[in-house]
Parts: C-alpha cells; sequence; structure tokens
C-alpha cells in the first residue's frame, strides 16, 4: 500500500503518530506530518488505513 500527504492540510494534530509511529512522524517546527515510509504492508497497513479514517482534515491518502 502506498501513501501520500498533503501538508498543505495538515493541521498538525498528531493523530497520525499515535495510531502509527512508524510510518508518521511530525514536523519538529511547525507539526505537520512527516512520512518515514511511503511504502506499508501486513498490520502497518491496517493501522495507516484507521489514520486515514481519523485524520481530522483528511491530509492522508491511501493506494494499493
Ligand atoms: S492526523 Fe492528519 S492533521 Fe494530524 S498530523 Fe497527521 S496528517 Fe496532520
Amino acid at each position: 500500500m502506498r501513501i501520500t500527504t498533503d501538508v498543505d492540510r495538515c493541521v498538525g494534530a498528531g493523530q497520525c503518530v499515535l495510531t502509527e509511529p512508524a510510518v508518521f512522524d511530525q514536523n519538529e517546527a511547525d507539526g505537520t506530518v512527516v512520512l518515514l515510509t511511503d511504502e506499508v504492508g501486513g498490520e502497518a497497513a491496517e493501522r495507516v488505513r484507521e489514520a486515514t479514517h481519523i485524520c481530522p482534515a483528511q491530509a492522508l491518502s491511501i493506494s494499493d
């Protein structure tokens, strides 16, 4: 599964980092999302899928 982020939409809420810290991090300056990897599989993919649903800014996208 491939992940993309729209940093312009991100409000730095950090929900994605709490959901899957191996994939998402936050910019130290403004809190916006930083991708640690843009490809995931297995259980991490399920958590990333969950993160796309809970992101309050709809800043995360996934594709197969
Ligand atoms: S959950 Fe959404 S708004 Fe919050 S840091 Fe992650 S991408 Fe940004």
